[in-house]
């Protein structure tokens, strides 16, 4: 994580919350999607085991109190040797006349001696994909785990389907070990000496290179936010045009940047898959799923952005406009395919396995389970006392939160404004 260099700023994850300027006004409390924030005394408490990095609070707090951090640029010069890996949505946020090949030079320009591509293997990962639903099938639907907000979000709320996540590495990090083997072969540098920074368009990415889940690999050095390079990079377009070195790119699996591609990529063979986007949308479908309403599917593509990556909070451009770029330059590419055997042997070694995804749970009354039974009635009586109106004025989610809170001893019930009003003005009549 970036380093604290102001005392009153706390990190949580990346999204880093500066007390002073928080104001109390409750908003964040009322899209948290895991109920991760209170207000109390005025400002917000974030409980940093709660949260899944979405940024929803980040995109509506009024006062900049909630910010998302990535890692400064600079922190690549401590590195003899470095490369960018760039998620797909970074070539949409550039206008056609700057030109994507010159947004991929101006990254050599900024000081990395290499540039991959997410989308290099796209068609790779889906092949793997295809491989891992044929060989568990008894899983049904598999969930996509490329977006490190979701598989925090399954932890987190639907914790009795863990199994269901596809256990296997992102393709950013499958890069990062590709790269890294080709940098040490081709080289002859140390592993200490290769700094792999990723260029991401959202929070959850820049939480999953510092604290992965499981046994996820560390397979990077740091995450950089798009918007953190997005000016000095248009900066530089007078000496791009003059900078003639050949850039080759991928452009045509840049696809995975949209919401429904990767579905759309897998469904072949009997393959039947589904596209979500949005974290409101994705808990609706995981409470369809849990339910076992959705079991036709074998895969299910989950994303927290709306529209997908494109519409990750650390881009710059408009989601439609990011991705409306992104089909032309899919359309006008040469389709240009890396060799798989690489990454398949790999993978059927076990190399990319992800293991220990443990539950997070939302919400523990006690450890003991006769009195967490007791506590759980004495919640019921208190929501019962309650207006059931979900305002989030007394700095709890909803009138059910605030009744847990009172049992936990974390709030007390005059916090509710509406009730003590009503109560006022009952006893004024009377
Ligand atoms: S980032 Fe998302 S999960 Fe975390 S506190 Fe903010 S709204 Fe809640
Ligand atoms: S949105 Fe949350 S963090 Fe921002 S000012 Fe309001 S209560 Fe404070």
């Amino acid at each position: 994580m970036p380093q604290n260099d102001i005392h009153t700023k706390e990190y949580f994850h990346s999204v880093v919350f500066y007390r002073e300027d928080c104001i109390g006004c409750t908003k964040c409390v009322r899209v948290c999607p895991t109920e991760a924030i209170r207000v109390r005394m005025g400002k917000a408490i974030i409980d940093p085991h709660r949260c899944i990095d979405c940024s929803k609070c980040v995109s509506v707090c009024p006062t900049e109190a909630l910010r998302v951090e990535a890692d400064k640029l600079e922190s690549i010069y401590s590195f003899k040797y470095r490369l960018a890996v760039i998620s797909a949505s970074y070539e949409g946020q550039f206008a056609e006349d700057f030109g994507f090949k010159n947004a991929l030079k101006a990254l050599y320009h900024l000081g990395f001696d290499e540039v991959a591509e997410q989308a290099m293997i796209t068609n790779i990962t889906a092949e793997i994909i295809r491989d891992y639903i044929k060989i568990h099938p008894n899983i049904r639907p598999i969930l996509s785990s490329n977006c490190p907000a979701i598989v925090r979000l399954v932890q987190v709320r639907f914790p009795s389907l863990l199994p269901n996540l596809l256990h296997i590495e992102s393709p950013m990090s499958m890069l990062a070990k590709y790269y890294r083997d080709k940098i040490i072969r081709e080289k002859g540098l140390k592993e200490e000496d290769i700094g792999i920074f990723l260029i991401v368009p959202s929070a959850s990415q820049v939480t999953a290179v510092h604290q992965p889940e499981g046994n996820y690999k560390h397979l990077h050095n740091g995450a950089i936010a798009i918007n953190e390079i997005y000016s000095k990079v248009l900066a530089m377009q007078k000496e791009l045009e003059e900078d003639t070195r050949p850039i080759v790119s991928y452009a045509n699996g840049l696809s995975w940047a949209l919401s429904g591609m990767e579905a759309e990529e897998i469904a072949t063979e009997g393959i039947e898959t589904l596209a979500i986007s949005g974290i409101h949308n994705v808990i609706e479908v995981l409470s369809n799923i849990e339910g076992h309403r959705l079991d036709q599917y074998h895969y299910i593509e989950l994303r927290n952005c709306e529209q997908g990556c494109v519409g990750g909070g650390l881009n710059i451009e408009n989601p439609f406009v990011a991705a409306s770029r992104i089909r032309k330059l899919i359309n006008n590419s040469e389709k240009i395919k890396i060799d798989n055997d690489y990454f398949f042997r790999l993978y059927k070694e076990g190399y990319f396995d992800v293991t220990q995804l443990e539950p997070r749970s939302m919400m523990e009354l006690d450890k003991d389970i006769k009195t967490a039974i007791t506590k759980m009635k004495r919640v019921k009586e208190i929501t019962d006392m309650l207006p059931g109106i979900d305002c989030a004025v007394c700095g709890s989610p909803t009138c059910k939160a605030l009744a847990e809170d009172i049992v936990l001893e974390k709030a007390e019930l005059s916090d509710c404004l509406i009730r003590l009003r009503k109560l006022r003005t009952k006893k004024n009549e009377e």
